[in-house]
């Protein structure tokens, strides 16, 4: 690959060709070595956005990325298995269905990312427990999968560099929502983690990169389709994401939250029916029977927030430090100034500030009070607000109530 050649490539591209497997090979080993900088990649990103990829094209920039790097293995008589969201607001289901498989006896090796665009990212959020390695050496990774049950890490430079670059420059250019990067990227961190099957869980609507059911649809099936062309079980779950899925948003707040819902001190009916159905199609892939109700104990019984304490404690977290973690006092309610139902949630808009709020301050964040489609009086609470100084225009204007009720929408779509 030379710069003519990389050139030549973007034209094609920008012209709705689809490039031949090669090509990529070559692209993203040219992006890594440093031969196609990022001006030129920037560029191919914004024409895959543009004229999209074939899952053919994605398959083949799957298998370069995961060339890119090292990829890892684990004894041939465990089974391990991996979830990952395509990116949504108030997603903690990482933070609670990775240690329910685990106290269920399923290993668990889970390579995140972070914040991308105005949804989270389960890395900084891990970040927040004082003293979690989020950067474990790769043979760490593996003794901690095998021997505490679950790991999660964020990549290191020698795992899928060609993704950690990308992801980056994606963020950046606003080249994120495209079928074939989203693909890509998901399964090539998935192959290279080495787990034998995964479950991704692919969120749809308003706030998320797909919008519409048909195109997450779409995702998942190409995340499936290419996950089995390495030979991989896999599964996906089209679940809403016109809202926040919990109630907390912000790194700080979000590991909060999934304390207090591992330990049963909050109910969040959404969060509860996603994370068992993620949780039970982990369990069903390695083979588990009635995982569902192998899940729900798990999560009852206290045997989920254990795990993950010992996870925090394998990692140099301090559980005490998590225990006592909380959010900031500087807190102001924002209530409705009219009556009726909400109709609809900026959930961007509250993405974006609350990454805003917890880049300044971890402790910060909003914590929603309310749900589409829920009956309110002028006055009710719509969203707290913790930090300083927050810009709360953007917030206040995330609320539109109605006279109305809006159409009901389910919390998952489909299944693949
Ligand atoms: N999550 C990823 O890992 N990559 C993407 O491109 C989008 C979500």
């Amino acid at each position: 690959m030379d710069d003519m050649t990389m050139r030549r490539c973007i034209e094609r591209k920008r012209s709705g060709e689809e490039l031949p497997a090669k090509l990529w090979e070559d692209i993203i080993a040219g992006y890594v070595s440093g031969i196609v900088d990022d001006a030129q990649m920037a560029a191919m990103a914004m024409a895959c956005n543009w004229r999209g990829l074939s899952v053919e094209e994605a398959a083949a920039m799957t298998r370069a990325m995961v060339a890119s790097g090292e990829t890892l293995s684990y004894p041939g008589d465990i089974t391990v298995v991996d979830k990952h969201s395509s990116g949504g607001v108030s997603d903690i289901i990482s933070l609670i269905a990775v240690p329910i498989v685990a106290a269920c006896g399923v290993r668990v090796a889970k390579l995140s990312g972070r914040a991308l665009g105005h949804t989270g990212g389960t890395i900084d959020k891990l970040e927040t427990i004082p003293g979690f390695n989020v950067a474990l050496a790769m043979d760490a990774f593996v003794r901690q999968v095998e021997t505490v049950g679950c790991a999660i890490a964020a990549q290191t430079d020698a795992f899928v560099p060609a993704d950690k670059r990308l992801y980056k420059l994606r963020d950046r250019t606003g080249t994120v929502p495209n079928l074939g990067l989203i693909a890509s990227s998901i399964v090539s961190k998935k192959i290279a983690g080495g787990a034998h099957a995964f479950v991704f869980d692919v969120k749809c609507g308003e706030a998320a990169f797909m919008t519409k059911p048909h195109d997450a649809i779409e995702l998942a099936e190409a995340l499936v389709n290419i996950s089995q062309q390495f030979g991989r079980r896999a599964r996906a779950i089209v679940s809403d994401m016109n809202e926040p899925l919990g109630r907390s948003i912000g790194t700080g707040l979000e590991i909060i939250e999934a304390r207090e819902f591992l330990r049963g001190e909050v109910q969040i009916p959404r969060v509860k029916t996603l994370c068992l159905q993620i949780a039970d199609a982990m369990l069903t892939l390695a083979g588990v029977e009635n995982g569902a109700d192998e899940a729900s104990r798990a999560l009852h019984s206290g045997t989920a927030y254990e795990k993950f304490c010992e996870m925090i404690e394998a990692q140099d977290g301090s559980v005490a430090g998590f225990e006592a973690m909380q959010r900031s006092p500087h807190i102001m309610v924002m209530k409705a100034e009219q009556t009726g139902y909400v109709q609809e949630i900026d959930t961007v808009a509250l993405g974006n500030a609350a990454r805003a709020l917890s880049a300044q301050d971890s402790a910060s964040g909003l914590r929603v009070t309310v749900h589409e489609g829920d009956a309110i009086t002028i006055g009710h609470p719509l969203v707290e607000v913790f930090g300083v100084n927050p810009d709360l225009n953007p917030i206040r204007a995330a609320f539109r109530v109605g006279e109305a009720a809006p159409p009901v929408r389910p919390l998952v779509y489909a299944t693949v």
